[in-house]
């Protein structure tokens, strides 16, 4: 696709109407139907069209897919690549994936609604930085030798699993696959990437690419279809060495059952949650607290497993913090995706706005007060526009403040001081985002080390970069996305003990 001059909504809606998206399987370098011949409709939550028909993988796919991974895996023509080389076709892809930014940027708006400005802005340049990242650390991983003996020499190598499956959902369709596949390819795995059935088109895009920067024939597949089929069949095939799954709890806790029930592959979990923002009264930042906690909730139409969805604000600045929150919400306004104005687009589906207009329901019910929104937009055709929405005087134990939405729903609680906060922050069954403001070193030190949760910020929110590991404490999952220590969940451990005679 090439630039256009003038990156406005017609022109974008030109583009869109021109795109003939790829619905096929990617297995062994091929794309390919299901073999059932069976397929599923990739519909757009902007206005409900199909944007083309999508090939629904089930056992048999998954398992020609898992063939021929294991068939590249042991030849050895990738898993045996010097690393450097396999660097540079990371790098390759990784460069494919930023020349072809607008047509991917669009698939990703187009089949999942979220504003084409953050399809480009971030969803596009994170991902081709994750799979850059992950293929740059790969020469520069070294391994261990044993601090043993002299007449022993231990060698601690770091090899690949094998043949890698990757589940993924679909509000960072792009970034949470590249994740997993940067650090699983960059290792030298073999890999299996199973897209939500709502958020296919990129990804099998994706294979395309990698296809055409090089990686070898069966080393990246792309297997389509729903959960419960292809999803179901990864997680449960006796070949596949490790199964890394994002999305809900729910479906995670499933993936601990596959592993038992099957061949006890190696998991990786990136689950839900209910972050905490906490807002204490030694904060002098209450503006770009309130900008913050707006933006952590707000941003990808509050889509995020990281969203800031529970606001604990300390009782003496409450209502001044509520202001300045409210004002700032205004800015968010739900828009066509296809407008590089939008800040706030679609929800992914018809269903999953339901389930989010449901909880708004349920907040009224159990006696939130609703402080902003709480419907559908007036104005936009379309169903999947919820408009961004506040409940205060929310109490702890409503189902507003303890499920995960996964929609533009911020829940507000009281606290009378920062023990209290504390205590409110932690009372989640999840432990994956969480924040403090303050400007009390010692209270910010000692609320950070007391929250439950994976990744704190401290007068900060949902700032990152590849450098840091990404993941859960509690039931927001087990292991971590991101960094170097995410490529120890692709790799095995080996000790080679030899006995110098
Ligand atoms: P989901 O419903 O759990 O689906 C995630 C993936 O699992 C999809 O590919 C889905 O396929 C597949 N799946 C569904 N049922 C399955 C089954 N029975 N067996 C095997 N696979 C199955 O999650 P989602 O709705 O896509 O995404 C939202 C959730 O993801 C939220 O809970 C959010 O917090 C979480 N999330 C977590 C992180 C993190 O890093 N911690 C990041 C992003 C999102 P189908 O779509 O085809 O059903
Ligand atoms: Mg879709």
């Amino acid at each position: 696709m090439t630039k256009t001059q003038k990156d406005d909504r017609a022109a974008w809606a030109a583009r869109a109407e021109a795109l003939r998206p790829q619905g096929q399987a990617l297995i062994g370098g091929r794309f390919v139907e299901a073999a059932s011949g069976r397929s599923f409709a990739a519909l757009s939550p902007i206005d409900g069209r199909v944007l083309t028909q999508v090939a629904a993988g089930d056992a048999e796919d998954a398992d020609r897919a898992v063939k021929s991974a294991r068939a590249a895996f042991e030849s050895g023509v990738w898993a045996k690549r010097p690393p450097r080389a396999r660097k540079r076709t990371l790098i390759r892809f990784a460069e494919l994936i930023r020349a072809h930014r607008e047509e991917l940027a669009l698939l990703e708006t187009l089949d999942m609604g979220k504003p084409i400005a953050m399809s480009l802005a971030v969803d596009v340049r994170a991902a081709a930085d994750a799979i850059q990242w992950s293929a740059e650390a790969i020469d520069k991983l070294y391994d261990e030798i044993a601090p043993t003996e002299p007449n022993v020499l231990a060698l601690i190598r770091r090899e690949p699993l094998g043949v890698v499956a990757a589940v993924t959902p679909w509000n960072f369709p792009m970034i949470m696959a590249a994740w997993k596949i940067g650090p699983a390819l960059a290792l030298g795995n073999s890999v299996i990437l199973k897209p939500a059935e709502q958020s296919s088109l990129t990804a099998i895009r994706l294979g395309g690419l990698a296809l055409e920067a090089g990686i070898p024939e069966g080393v990246f597949n792309v297997l389509p279809g729903f959960g419960h089929e292809a999803g179901k069949a990864l997680g449960l095939h006796m070949d596949v060495d490790g199964a890394f799954f994002t999305g809900s709890t729910e479906v995670g806790r499933m993936f601990a059952r596959y592993s038992a029930d099957s061949n006890l592959k190696k998991i990786g979990l990136e689950l839900g949650g209910k972050s905490p923002f906490v807002v204490l009264a030694s904060s002098r930042h209450l503006d770009a607290a309130a900008q913050s906690v707006v933006d952590g909730i707000f941003f990808n139409q509050g889509e995020m497993c990281t969203a800031s969805s529970r606001l604990i604000a300390e009782d003496s600045i409450r209502e001044e913090l509520m202001e300045k929150v409210l004002e700032k919400a205004r800015a968010y306004k739900p828009g066509d995706p296809l407008d590089p104005e939008t800040n706030l687009g679609t929800l992914v589906d018809a269903a999953h706005t339901r389930r989010v207009l449901d909880y708004i329901a349920s907040g009224e019910a159990e006696g939130a007060r609703l402080a902003l929104g709480g419907g559908r937009p007036a104005g936009l055709s379309g169903e999947c526009y919820v408009e961004p929405t506040i409940f205060d005087q929310a109490r702890p134990e409503m189902k507003i403040a303890r499920e995960e939405i996964f929609g533009p729903v911020l829940t507000v609680l009281a606290a009378k001081d920062p023990e209290e906060a504390l205590r409110l922050a932690n009372d989640s069954s999840y432990g994956l985002g969480a924040a403090v403001w303050s400007d009390d070193l010692t209270t910010a030190h000692r609320f950070a080390a007391g929250l439950r949760a994976g990744v704190v910020s401290v007068n900060a929110y949902d700032e990152d970069d590849m450098t840091t590991p990404f993941g859960g404490y509690k039931q927001s999952g087990w292991g971590r996305d991101k960094s170097l220590h995410a490529f120890e969940k692709y790799a095995e451990l080996k000790t080679i003990w030899m006995r110098l005679r």
